[in-house]
């Protein structure tokens, strides 16, 4: 049985091609298998069975640099480390995407000494900054789904937006009430 059969008539769809090229880019972002201290456990979290990355496309992370298009920062990145960062983030494919996650990745965190890089904006371009020490799983799929928000509305041709900082921890602890 063919679609029309199961679907009846479609009709006509109309759209922009720019809309479509975005949509696809949404929906199969494929991050990079990379992570540099404790926020990557995190970051691993969130692609478990709990959270379920699979339903944004994404459940892959490519091995290679070549494969992937999203890039999350998931830790400190040393003084050392930083010319790999840059190294993979030059050899990941265009259009590619930066999410700074967590403290240490946005500004430094608690480690405000000359080994740290004080945030990888000073190595690659950040699209997204999700803070917390570590953002939970939640916080960086909320940095994800903002990130598809921003792709979409990105032109092809025109120049990319400014960052977005998700600064508001999504899971608030009332700790009077404990
Ligand atoms: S932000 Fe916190 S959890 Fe993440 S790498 Fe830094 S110290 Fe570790």
């Amino acid at each position: 049985m063919g679609i029309e059969e199961k679907a009846g008539d479609l009709g006509v769809i109309t759209t922009s091609l720019e809309y479509v090229v975005n949509w696809g880019r949404t929906n199969a972002m494929w991050p990079l298998l990379f992570g540099l201290a404790c926020c990557a456990i995190e970051m691993m979290g969130a692609q478990s069975a709990n959270y379920d990355l699979s339903r944004f496309g994404m459940e892959i992370n490519r091995a290679s640099p070549r494969q992937a298009d999203l890039m999350i920062v998931a830790g400190r990145v040393s003084r050392k480390m930083a010319p790999v960062v840059r190294r993979l983030y030059d050899q990941m494919s265009d259009p590619k995407w930066v999410i700074a996650m967590g403290d240490c990745a946005a500004c430094g965190g608690i480690f405000n000494n000359y080994a740290i890089v004080q945030g990888v904006d000073e190595v690659v371009p950040v699209d997204v900054y999700v803070a917390g020490c570590p953002p939970r799983p939640e916080a960086l799929i909320h940095g994800i789904m903002l990130l598809h928000e921003k792709v979409k509305r990105e032109k092809i041709s025109g120049k990319k937006e400014d960052p977005i900082r998700l600064s508001q921890p999504l899971i608030q602890v009332d700790v009077a009430k404990k």
